[in-house]
């Protein structure tokens, strides 16, 4: 269930001695960023301020992600599982979630798969054309990936036409890459257009 001031009584505090473990998500992308621990305190801090707050067992009091780091993780929402023990924070990062400097405290982790395509492009950018395509087609200039994206677009509208389901999973998978690639050929990534998508949501 969504979390609100109303319905922290219901969470399972006594099962689990007032503390429930909490994984932080990013509310854009889904990446997972960090996990830590709220009691009830804490649950009520970041409904009140809008920034995620937990218990720290170490510092044993309310701590504020980003109080010192200034890298706050404005509060989306808080929902809880299935039993009520365990916590999920949907949360907008400011900076670096990980006090190492990672985006991620689970930095090693693959990203979700549409990210992880998109931070490989980016990395092609100025690699080697002769060994990779994704170089070439930026060494190629914007011309010659608005006209890929151009030609993949129409393969998936025919395919969408013919009602030609291989056809159009294929094409559909050539498109995304291809639109990943005009992106970033601008400087621009799929989270750009995610937030654009999250706006339109509401
Ligand atoms: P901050 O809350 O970002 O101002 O960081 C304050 C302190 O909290 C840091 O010096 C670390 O000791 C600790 N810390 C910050 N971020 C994390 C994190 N993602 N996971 C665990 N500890 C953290
Ligand atoms: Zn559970
Ligand atoms: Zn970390
Ligand atoms: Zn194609």
């Amino acid at each position: 269930m969504r979390i609100k001031l109303d319905t922290i009584d219901q969470l399972a505090w006594d099962k689990m001695s007032g503390l429930l473990p909490c994984t932080v998500q990013h509310a854009l992308t889904g990446e997972i960023l960090m996990q830590a621990y709220m009691n009830a305190d804490a649950v009520k801090e970041s409904l009140a301020t809008g920034k995620t707050t937990f218990y720290s067992r170490s510092k044993e009091r309310l701590w504020t992600k980003g109080e010192s780091s200034k890298n706050y993780l404005q509060l989306e929402g808080i929902y809880s599982d299935c039993d009520n023990d365990a916590l999920l924070v949907q949360a907008l990062p400011d900076g670096p979630t990980c006090h190492l400097g990672n985006r991620s405290c689970f930095a090693e982790a693959p990203k979700p798969l549409l990210h992880e395509l998109d931070a490989l492009i980016a990395s092609r950018k100025g690699a080697d054309a002769s060994k990779s395509y994704t170089a070439s087609l930026f060494t190629k200039g914007l011309k010659r990936v608005a006209q890929k994206v151009g030609e993949e677009g129409v393969e998936v509208a025919l395919a969408a036409a013919t009602a030609d389901k291989d056809e159009l999973v294929n094409e559909s998978a050539d498109l995304l890459y291809h639109l990943l690639v005009a992106l970033r050929a601008n400087e621009l990534s799929l989270d750009d257009v995610l937030e654009v998508l999250a706006e339109r949501r509401g």
